[in-house]
């Protein structure tokens, strides 16, 4: 069984108490146990993580890079092993998995090469005489604290452009998922980290990850996860006069108008929508079908959810893994009773799966006859539900994807270049997505969305230099 510890300040730290890491394809898994951080651990990472900065934030772009670049070569080489890694501990496929793993290492691989990039600029003052050089510096020790949804990809995502840009790092992965973060840790630290500017600390949100956002000496805080939590972030953060940047939930539309391509619209309301358990941020939860194809679209997505295979995420031939944990799947549950009390339709699955293996085996749940006001369609559920609503037309179809409070994503099956046109201009989302999933982004162009989706700066590409850098304005009188 793996035993996983902290790391601070240089060293992997022991004798915490021990935290069992469950399997959610099978209960009678025992495969690993971390050590649970105290609030005392985090201070000491906080302080090592200060001490390094000064000389990593002025070391040789040339030693980050080959930091980074040994850190994506041993995820690139290992991406088998920690995708299986990955579906025993969150529940995704084997072949999500991998998928994950890869971009894991593509992120830092992409910022091995940013390193060699940071720009700034040289532009002449109204003054003569006088030259103004801009430039970007690190802004210190960060907080990083993910969710257990992409365990290994999102803290990449964080990590790598972090100590890209000089910066300390005290890292919170989520209680659920704390082998993929070790995993990650330990191959930066055997990348050869210097003491201090890399902390794994892992544990609650309560204790943990509430004693990173409480220190004044944390510089910045980026933040994924719900909500509520992010709500948090923000107001401890704004106490604190410290940048932050949240990702939160959402309740992605897709709309599928009457000239879309049938067999395009089952597959991206499908993938979007159940695939990875329907636990993405970018989950297609809200399918909006105008009337003409609503009837057959309907027919079709349903004969496609019943070939599907829910089981072990460790079987090859399983296209949909178990919920998470027990809360996660109790959420799932209260939703599907909520969404017939509303008066909802429920067109296909929301059962539990009895399987060979004890797991949070839930069939994909598919509603139909949803409105816009209803429960199921305005909050975040988080699992394997969706809610296809009525549209009458294009207009009608755009004004209830953007009935909502969220705006990460938003997609549109259409073969109408006036109307994807027009929808990439008038969705109120962060990332709009013509003819594909709402979910499934590229790993070097920016991620995030808008309204109470998101807060702050984006993340990925060459855009999270925004977050992971302060801006100077130095003058020269020559
Ligand atoms: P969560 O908010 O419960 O937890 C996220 C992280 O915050 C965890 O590490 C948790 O331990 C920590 N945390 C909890 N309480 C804290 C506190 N008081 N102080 C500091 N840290 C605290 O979210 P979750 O259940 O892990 O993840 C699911 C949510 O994440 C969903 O809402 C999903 O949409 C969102 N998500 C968003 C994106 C995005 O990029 N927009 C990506 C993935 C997941």
């Amino acid at each position: 069984m793996l035993k996983l510890m902290n790391y601070v300040a240089g060293e992997w730290l022991g004798g915490g108490s021990d935290h069992r890491d469950e399997n959610p394809s099978d209960h009678n898994d025992e495969f690993a146990t971390y050590q649970v951080a105290n609030s005392d651990n985090v201070l000491q990472a906080i302080a090592a993580a200060r001490a390094a900065f000064p000389a990593w934030s002025r070391s040789s772009p040339i030693a980050r890079h080959d930091l980074l670049k040994r850190v994506a070569t041993e995820i690139f080489t290992r991406k088998e092993e920690l995708g299986a890694m990955l579906a025993r501990e969150e529940g995704k496929t084997i072949a999500e998995g991998i998928g994950e793993v890869t971009r894991a290492a593509q992120v830092f691989e992409f910022f091995s090469g940013e390193v060699l990039r940071i720009p700034g600029e040289r532009i002449a003052s109204v003054r003569p005489g006088i030259d103004i050089d801009i430039t970007r510096e690190a802004v210190g020790v960060v907080g990083l604290i993910t969710p257990w949804n992409f365990p290994i990809a999102i803290p990449a995502w964080k990590i790598a452009p972090a100590l890209a840009y000089g910066n300390c790092v005290v890292f919170k992965p989520a209680e659920l998922t704390p082998a993929s973060a070790w995993a990650l840790a330990d191959i930066i630290v055997r990348a050869g980290v210097p003491s201090g500017v890399f902390n794994l600390v892992m544990g609650s949100g309560s204790s943990v990850g509430q004693a990173i956002i409480d220190s004044p000496d944390i510089d910045a805080v980026s933040f994924t996860g719900s909500v509520g939590t992010g709500r948090l972030v923000a107001s401890e953060s704004t106490k604190h006069m410290r940048r932050f940047q949240l990702e939160m939930g959402g309740k992605n539309p897709l709309v599928v108008l009457d000239d879309a391509d049938l067999t395009t619209a089952v597959e991206c309301a499908v993938n979007g929508a159940f695939y990875s358990t329907g636990q993405r941020c970018t989950a297609s939860s809200r399918i909006i079908v105008t009337d003409q194809i609503r009837g057959k679209f309907i027919d079709a997505v349903v004969e496609r959810l019943a070939s599907l295979k829910v089981g072990d995420a460790l079987d090859a031939t399983t296209h949909i893994g178990p919920v998470v944990d027990s809360r996660q799947l109790e959420q799932d549950l209260n939703y599907i009773k909520l969404g017939k009390q509303e008066g909802a339709t429920l067109r296909f699955g929301g059962e539990l799966l009895k399987q060979e293996k004890r797991g949070h085996y839930l069939q994909p749940a598919l509603f139909t006859d949803v409105s816009s006001n209803m429960r199921i369609a305005r909050e975040e559920i988080f699992g394997p539900v969706a809610s296809v609503i009525a549209a009458k037309d294009y207009d009608e179809a755009l004004a209830i994807a953007n009935d909502t409070e969220f705006g990460l994503s938003a997609g549109i099956c259409t073969t109408s270049l006036k109307y994807a046109t027009h929808f990439k201009r008038n969705a109120e989302a962060g990332m709009v997505m013509v003819n594909l999933p709402t979910a499934g982004v590229d790993f070097h162009v920016p991620f995030g969305g808008r309204k109470g989706s998101s807060f702050g700066a984006r993340e990925q590409g060459r855009y999270a230099v925004e977050f992971y850098t302060a801006v100077k304005t130095a003058y020269t009188a020559a």
